[in-house]
């Protein structure tokens, strides 16, 4: 592939820059985090109004058809304008679930009808999605899901719905969310799901935040109690939830390549400048200088697999194992990114940004962050099996639920 832009990626490059000069601040520093003193509600705020400004100026979902509102632009444009972006002080992106695995589910599986009320709210940010898939018992395996819906026996012409999720981001600010539920226990685990779509402020949904060690409530516990759903608001047939399910899954996969921030090794060499070991900066010291080609070196790596990547994705095909690496790779180097940068700070390495001063707010926010990642859209072992199966071809995990119906699976 040619790493140089093409002249018309040259073209949006400078075209998505000159926007960015006009609606946003450039960072002087490439550690400074959007959002100094404000709460999650303001954050939120912030990232709705900065989502509608982009979706009005064309940048709100760069890949998505024309037709659904997006620009029918290529992977390779939606990776130039986070990198232009990565450069502005702009606020968190909320709507990775919303826009990135909820809505082009909608896409593929909802109806007509669905997808023009509900797609251009949520790319305008006016309106939040959640994703309702995690429970208790059911996270690796979301085939164990025991959220129940129901056909309503009075007449009306929906679903009663029961049961807890848990680790969903953003509920408490979400509009809508999309529910995986049992609607048959009786045949085998993947067949008897059905997706749902449900406003958040229905009777008998509470969502309570779950407060993490950074402070933030990020994600939260959902309960429903005899919610009423009616039929119009089923995603796909009955039964076919796992299929609206994997659609999302893949496409959060496909988001996954954008977590690396650009020039991470950049900003770890000049803390080791400022930073000094047994009387000299950190820099002389060998140890620290493999810890900072390492990173360098898997900064690098993932760039050239993500861009591998894009390439197959650009010319129609299937991405390879490349993103399941990314992720892989990706999370892990964020999280030894966190933990040289406290290293280098000795003992004052477990104080907050409060204590340290601004610059600190990115480690604290990848070091909390990055733990996160190495679980969320499947766990690293999880992962790893995948590539070992359906990759390196190695033999499968033993399996005793095949065939099985749910019911005779569930304690
Ligand atoms: C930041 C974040 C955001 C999230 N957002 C959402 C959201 O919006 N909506 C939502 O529905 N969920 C969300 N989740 C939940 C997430 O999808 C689950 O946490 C994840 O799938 C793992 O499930 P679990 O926590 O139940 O762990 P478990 O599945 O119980 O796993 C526990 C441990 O066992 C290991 N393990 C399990 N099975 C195997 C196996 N077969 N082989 C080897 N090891 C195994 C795992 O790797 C892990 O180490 C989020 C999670 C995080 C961290």
């Amino acid at each position: 592939m040619d790493f140089k832009d093409s002249p018309d990626e040259a073209a949006f490059r400078a075209e998505c820059r000159a926007w960015l000069e006009a609606n946003a601040t450039r960072k002087t520093r490439p550690d400074q985090v959007y959002g100094r003193g404000l709460n999650a509600e303001q954050l939120m705020a912030a990232s709705r109004e900065w989502q509608g400004r982009k979706a009005a100026a064309g940048y709100g979902a760069i890949t998505w058809p024309a037709a659904f509102g997006g620009r029918g632009g290529t992977p390779m444009q939606e990776v130039i304008y986070r990198e232009e972006e990565g450069q502005f002080e702009v606020p968190p992106n909320a709507f990775a679930v919303s826009l990135g695995m909820v809505i082009p589910s909608l896409f593929v599986h909802a109806n007509d009808e669905v997808r023009a009320r509900y797609v251009g709210p949520a790319l305008h940010g006016t309106e939040l999605w959640c994703q309702l898939l995690s429970e208790p018992g059911a996270g690796s395996d979301l085939g164990m899901v025991r959220t129940r819906a129901e056909r309503c026996t009075d007449g009306r012409d929906g679903w009663i719905l029961n049961g807890q999720k848990v680790w969903t981001t953003y509920a408490q600010f979400a509009q809508f969310g999309m529910v995986l539920a049992r609607t048959d226990p009786n045949v085998p685990k993947f067949d008897g799901l059905t997706s749902f779509f449900i406003d958040m402020r229905a009777e008998g949904v509470e969502v309570r935040p779950i407060r993490q060690a950074s402070g933030e409530a990020e994600f939260n516990e959902v309960f429903f109690n005899e919610v009423f759903v009616p039929d119009a608001q089923r995603v796909g047939a009955v039964g076919a939830g796992w299929k609206v399910t994997v659609t999302a899954l893949m496409n959060e996969r496909l988001s996954i390549g954008g977590v690396m921030p650009p020039g991470l090794w950049k900003t770890a060499a000049g803390m080791m400048r400022e930073a000094q070991l047994n009387g000299a900066s950190a820099l002389a010291d060998g140890r620290m200088r493999e810890r900072l080609a390492d990173l360098y070196l898997n900064a690098h790596g993932l760039w050239l697999l993500q861009a591998r990547g894009l390439t197959a994705l650009g010319k129609g095909r299937e991405p390879g194992p490349e993103l399941s690496i990314a992720k892989i790779v990706g999370a892990r180097t964020l999280q030894d990114f966190g933990y040289l940068a406290i290293d280098l700070q000795g003992e004052r390495g477990v104080l907050a940004a409060e204590e340290q001063g601004e610059a600190w707010r990115l480690v604290e926010q990848l070091w909390f962050g990055a733990a996160g990642m190495r679980i969320a859209g499947g766990t690293d072992e999880i992962v790893k099996n995948s590539v070992g199966e359906r990759v390196l071809g190695l033999p499968p995990e033993p399996r005793s639920d095949r065939g099985v119906p749910f019911s005779q699976l569930a304690g």
